[in-house]
């Protein structure tokens, strides 16, 4: 059993590990689960095609992915921008930027990891264009692409897609990285990203998959049971200056974590996955390496690490279990996903 602090190199931040403490008795609440079976269109679904949403548009009958601007904009080049002075030493400055959803596919009822590999590549193709429009506009000085997945992690419509919050500033955990990376660069004159990936493999307890051209691995700082890193094994600043040969070998990595989440407990597994990509600001970036994180809430089929006072109120993680024993229960779970291969047998 783990027991002890390791450095989270990206975040300089300590996390305790007390992997003993995982089979201690809990009287809190728990996670119902139940499957449900969805049809691949539903009539009031505002992302399935042909439908109306609440701003009257009209979705187009789209057969791969479709984008377009969110409805209900967290920041948006319509936010106001008469403000109120507040008093004394605050600030306060309008919420600028670009919000948009990207619909993975038609299919209401599909999920990341059963798409095929090459929509799964399409979608990476999306991203790129993506992130190449809106960081070239000036206000934007990042590109945030995430997707939630799962009720208890708030979503209530399971129409595979995922969000861009294209912002006026860094999201906090970018910006950490950012500088971090910047730092080693200039210490050690060598990619951090690429020494954590050095040291990964040489270790290789915590990889779950790879190939020529990119890796998934829990990483040996991980801050949740089942947290997963993709990434390109080659340094790219973003997901945009991927090639095609690239851009294919990490969907095929992307697709095996997606397809062994979902495997585990044989239920949905519920995530939240986001981009890590260099903030489009004008900044000096060329150490940092583009990756997905996964930080999946469950640590059971049915228990949610709960975030609490080391957490939420010190910012310092406290994880009840090992990453290389969690990697070796993800490593273990089939290619095929559980759907198409109901004769699979668990554990
Ligand atoms: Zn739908
Ligand atoms: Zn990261």
């Amino acid at each position: 059993m783990v027991w002890e602090e390791r450095w989270h190199p990206l975040r300089e931040e300590w996390v305790i590990v007390a992997a003993h403490r995982q089979n201690r008795p809990w009287s809190g609440s728990t996670v119902q689960h139940q499957e449900k079976v969805l049809p691949e269109y539903v009539a009031d679904c505002y992302l399935c095609p042909g439908n109306a949403r609440v701003s009257g548009h009209v979705n187009p009958v789209y057969a791969q992915t479709f984008v377009f601007d969110n409805d209900h904009p967290c920041v948006s080049e319509n936010a106001p921008v008469e403000l109120n002075a507040p008093t004394g030493i605050y600030r306060n400055r309008p919420a600028r930027g670009i919000a948009r959803v990207v619909c993975y596919s038609p299919k209401h009822n599909l999920t990341l990891g059963e798409l095929e590999r090459d929509e799964i590549a399409n979608l990476l193709r999306v991203w790129q264009e993506q992130y190449r429009d809106l960081s070239a506009r000036p206000e934007v000085n990042h590109v945030f692409i995430f997707e939630n997945k799962g009720e208890v992690v708030g979503v209530s419509n399971p129409h595979p897609h995922c969000q861009i919050y294209a912002t006026n500033f860094v999201f906090k955990f970018i910006e950490t990285e950012a500088r971090a990376g910047q730092n080693y660069l200039k210490q050690t004159g060598r990619v951090l990203f690429q020494d954590i990936l050095k040291a990964e493999r040489e270790d290789g307890r915590r990889i779950i998959a790879e190939n020529d051209s990119a890796i998934a691995f829990i990483p040996y700082f991980a801050r949740y049971a089942y947290e997963v890193f993709v990434a390109p094994k080659e340094t790219h600043a973003s997901v945009a200056s991927l090639s095609d040969r690239e851009l294919g070998g990490f969907s095929e990595v992307l697709k095996k974590v997606l397809v062994k989440f979902d495997n585990l407990w044989r239920m949905p597994f519920p995530y939240v996955m986001t981009l890590h990509q260099a903030p489009t600001d004008g900044g000096d970036y060329h150490g940092f390496h583009f990756h997905i994180e996964f930080h999946p809430p469950l640590r059971k089929p049915d228990l949610l690490k709960y975030l609490a006072g080391p957490e939420i109120g010190g910012g310092n993680f406290l994880s009840d279990t090992s990453p290389e024993e969690k990697a070796e229960e993800l490593r273990e779970q089939s290619d095929v996903h559980y759907k198409h291969a109901p004769e699979v047998k668990t554990q």
